[in-house]
């Protein structure tokens, strides 16, 4: 998906060819087996994986996954993603992502740290402050991030809170990083509603994925005066015309561990959700859930991707002839959350740390730049929401190997 996305902007930016494959090719992708101890007794062999695209503009960026479908193939596309993501909001970082094949919820606590601890020795010899820097993403927390933060630092003797992102900020986490993709998220759907002239109170919001960016996504949204009327998890949606009171939802979310159940809604499926009329959907569990099969019956008025590859390439030629549709494309939408990890970074090396202000502020203010170019490239050239932002990122990693050159 991410390499026929590739190839049609580099049909657009008419790149020459002998440069495509350059730009395409992940630099480095390393598999590793991962034997941990079990708590009962028994010895398991996980398969770990980390990808990074390019190190052209810099140290690689990018999350860390724990679920079951993770493959090298699926790692792969989420670091060119993040290539381009990076680039579209000016930071200096090239792509990466990683991921372990665990279903998380299987595995007690002392299995999932001497699982990411293990990962984490594995990838010594591969990543670093200045090689490759990881950050949390579906199924790993702030938790995963701190065991990883340890380990690095008991290696090199000494604390290096800079190789991680997305960590507690008592141990050099980023006040706001937490909330970054989701308030990003909610800014830039706020944003839409301008360009739109879309009146945002009593727009209603549907969400898929109540996790770390869909719940904040949805509270943001819900800020600005949205009406969230529908929200989903791994184990189903919930339901109500009226809006669902998010923080009622939370006290629930609390006790049950998921949105389903929850008495002031009705359930429905997460296949359903996606149908639901809408003005604003947001997207925020994993790849190719709008697909051609389901998209001609979405109906919503903005498709903020919060999660990377929502949309299937097919789905989304079908898309583009629905112009009434406003797509906020996910590698603009969910950029919030790369943004305050560089922040974080750039603290962690500096030890000097910003207040909460400050970093929604920066943050804010790296969004709008971001969005308005792609906006308005969009609008020049009539060419989709995503294909402008893809352009405006692979263009840049093109500029920057052009004028680097080709060593030896
Ligand atoms: P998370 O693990 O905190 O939450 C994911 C949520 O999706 C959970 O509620 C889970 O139950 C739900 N889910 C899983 N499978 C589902 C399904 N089939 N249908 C409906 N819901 C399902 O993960 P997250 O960090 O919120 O990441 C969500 C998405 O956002 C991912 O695509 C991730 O790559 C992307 N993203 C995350 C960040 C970040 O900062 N965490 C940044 C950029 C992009």
């Amino acid at each position: 998906m991410a390499c026929k996305q590739f190839d049609v902007v580099a049909d657009y930016l008419q790149i020459p060819g002998n440069e495509r494959a350059r730009l395409m090719y992940p630099k480095r992708s390393l598999t590793v087996a991962l034997p941990i101890h079990c708590d009962d007794g028994s010895t398991r062999v996980f398969t770990g994986y980390r990808v990074q695209h390019h190190l052209t503009l810099g140290p690689t960026k990018g999350g860390l996954r724990y679920h079951p479908d993770v493959t090298l193939g699926e790692v792969a596309a989420l670091a060119m993603w993040m290539s381009w993501k990076c680039a579209l909001t000016g930071l200096p970082y090239g792509g990466a992502k990683g991921g372990i094949e665990c279903d998380p919820r299987k595995l007690s606590t002392a299995e999932l740290e001497r699982l990411t601890r293990r990962f984490t020795q594995e990838m010594i010899p591969f990543i670093g402050p200045q090689v490759d820097v990881m950050a949390p993403d579906l199924g790993t927390n702030e938790q995963v991030m701190a065991w990883m933060m340890d380990t690095y630092s008991v290696y090199m003797g000494h604390s290096v809170p800079s190789i991680v992102t997305g960590k507690p900020v008592g141990i050099g986490g980023s006040v706001g990083r937490r909330e970054a993709t989701g308030r990003g998220v909610g800014y830039l759907v706020n944003r839409a509603m301008d360009t739109l002239r879309m009146e945002a109170d009593g727009a209603t919001a549907v969400v898929q994925g109540y996790g770390n960016v869909g719940s904040i996504a949805a509270l943001s949204l819900a800020k600005y005066g949205v009406r969230v009327i529908a929200v989903s998890d791994a184990y189903g949606g919930i339901y109500n015309r009226k809006g669902i009171n998010l923080w009622k939802l939370d006290e629930h979310l609390a006790k049950s561990k998921t949105v389903t159940g929850f008495a002031e809604a009705d359930a429905i499926t997460n296949e359903q959700l996606l149908i639901t009329p809408c003005d604003i959907l947001v997207p925020a569990a994993l790849e190719r859930q709008i697909t051609e099969a389901n998209v001609g019956k979405i109906q919503c008025r903005i498709l903020a991707e919060a999660a990377n590859g929502p949309t299937t390439p097919e789905a989304d030629l079908i898309l583009d002839k629905r112009p009434e549709m406003f797509i906020i494309p996910d590698v603009l939408c969910n950029a919030g959350g790369v943004i305050v990890s560089y922040f974080e970074w750039v603290q962690d090396l500096q030890s000097f740390f910003w207040t909460e202000t400050e970093v929604v502020d920066k943050l804010f203010r790296t969004l709008e730049s971001a969005y308005i170019q792609v906006l308005n490239m969009s609008r020049k050239r009539n060419i989709s929401m995503r294909m402008a932002a893809l352009s405006v990122g692979i263009k840049r990693v093109q500029e920057a190997k052009r004028t680097r050159g080709l060593f030896p």
